[in-house]
């Protein structure tokens, strides 16, 4: 995906953005990137407004530029600014309609307006994209779960004349629509047909941003889009709509492409923002409730509320009040027995890591140790008794210290943290072990690690807590560093 690069050009913000302090105006390109690169450090640090002001002045002198704007639509975002940053997102695909991080961002954006159902309608176009994405499944997770929670009425779109047809659409269309929507023609037939009525202009659809390489899968929500307008349950237009996007996917070949003309895309725009408009005006008529896509914030929010309930640290003094691992020698081999008490979960978490703390004793449990020269395994059995427990597991909030962000500080002379602060920390062979779920590395805002990353730290931890120290081979689980993916930010 997009991750390198953007991980890329944030590395270069950090190189040279030292050296540009208090440019003011930028009169070309050259001055266009270098306010880009001190932008986005203000944007990783948390600084959205002052990035803000920075993306306005680079868009007066290049006003499509991509990287600006996506990342003002990621600044806009974290302060709340949905509508905003939609339209940002939005401008971004009329150049560029495969682009991943505008499809990923108009989704939450629509997600934070509760606009569900067009949430799902980009993620599906991101998900043919990047099939394999774990930020953009977790976003299309929610959106499916939350749209059978809180049923709402969807807000209709403008109306855009430019979709036409011969009025009406002629009738054999309809099962053909309907019987490929249930899968039971094949796309080559249903594309031949639909070829059929946009060269002899049966059909007529806008301009078009035509992309440069034909969509590998045909998103779900074309095909429902089909059935419903076959079941007669939607109007002409909306069949068009997923049309269009077979067409702007070249999953459709026509004879005439279309080509956008500025006017086009100014159009185009004027009726995105009546529908942003449309949308404001029924969240406020319908007192809509809003479950936001990025469970990040609340709960980092709730997490710092109760933080002591995490803080274990503070309830004892030091690892050798905790009751040492009992042991029993069966036939040359030592059984270590661990008793493990669990803390909560943080609230609102939808990532389920008690569940994967299973894998991470399974991992322990199918290693080969030895224990004075002797094979030795280790069994791992839950207690909710915190004083018969040998290790407690907790969850915090920290700056994990990788091998990349090490790099960063250091190419931006910043003293580098240290690979021994890195993933929480657990006492050897026995105490508290702390396991980090996310950080404020990847857009300024605190942002969840996925769910393999949090395993990953869970299972080094435990390696810790069993008695292991760290292994300078990074392909093993106990080298001090790790680089961390995140469960939902844009930008990894
Ligand atoms: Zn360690």
């Amino acid at each position: 995906m997009t991750k390198h690069t953007m991980r890329l050009s944030l590395l270069a913000v950090l190189s040279i953005s030292s050296l540009i302090v208090g440019v003011a105006y930028a009169q070309n390109q050259d001055d266009a990137e270098k306010l880009l690169e001190q932008a986005n450090q203000h944007l990783i640090s948390g600084e959205y407004k002052v990035a803000i002001k920075i993306y306005d002045d680079i868009l007066e002198i290049t006003p499509n530029n991509i990287s600006t704007l996506q990342m003002k639509g990621i600044a806009q975002s974290n302060l709340d600014e949905h509508t905003g940053s939609l339209k940002q997102f939005f401008k971004v695909l009329q150049y560029k309609s495969d682009d991943i991080i505008s499809l990923v961002g108009l989704g939450v954006g629509f997600g934070n307006l509760g606009e569900y159902r067009e949430s799902i309608t980009y993620f599906e176009k991101a998900l043919a994209e990047e099939p394999d994405s774990v930020v953009i499944n977790n976003y299309w997770d929610f959106a499916n779960a939350v749209i059978t929670k809180y049923p709402y009425t969807p807000t209709e779109k403008p109306k855009d004349p430019r979709y036409s047809w011969a009025a009406p659409i002629p009738e054999w269309i309809r099962p053909v629509a309907g019987w490929w929507s249930a899968g039971d023609i094949s796309d080559a037939e249903f594309k031949s047909a639909m070829e059929f009525l946009l060269d002899n202009k049966i059909i007529q659809i806008p301009p078009t941003e035509m992309q440069s390489q034909p969509e590998k899968q045909i998103p779900q929500w074309v095909r429902d889009n089909a059935g419903m307008w076959a079941d007669r349950q939607v109007a002409d237009d909306m069949f068009l709509v997923a049309i269009h996007h077979l067409v702007e996917q070249r999953v459709l070949s026509i004879l005439v492409e279309p080509t956008k003309s500025q006017e086009d895309l100014d159009y185009e725009f004027y009726l995105f923002e009546r529908y942003l408009r449309d949308i404001s005006n029924n969240i406020s008529k319908e007192k809509r409730y809003i479950e936001y896509p990025n469970p990040s914030r609340d709960v980092i929010k709730k997490f710092l509320r109760d933080y002591v309930k995490w803080n274990l640290e503070a309830a004892t003094t030091a690892s050798t009040t905790f009751p040492s691992p009992t042991y029993v020698l069966e036939d040359g081999v030592y059984i270590v027995n661990y008793k493990v008490f669990i803390n909560d979960q943080p609230t609102n978490l939808p990532l389920d890591h008690v569940s994967t703390l299973g894998n991470s004793f399974s991992f322990w449990t199918g290693q080969d140790l030895t224990v004075n020269d002797l094979p030795a395994r280790i069994e791992f059995v839950v207690t909710n008794q915190k004083h018969e427990a040998n290790v407690w597991v907790t969850w915090v909030v920290r700056d994990l210290c990788s091998d990349e962000l090490q790099k960063k500080a250091e190419r931006a002379g910043i003293e580098p943290c240290k690979p021994d602060q890195i993933l929480g920390h657990a006492h050897l062979g026995k105490g508290i072990v702390e396991v980090t779920l996310g950080d404020y590395n990847c857009d300024g805002s605190f942002q969840l690690y996925d769910v393999k990353s949090v395993e990953s730290i869970m299972t080094h931890e435990l390696g810790h807590s069993i008695g292991l120290q760290h292994s300078d081979n990074p392909t093993n689980i106990m080298y001090p560093t790790i680089d961390q993916s995140y469960a939902y930010c844009l930008l990894s």
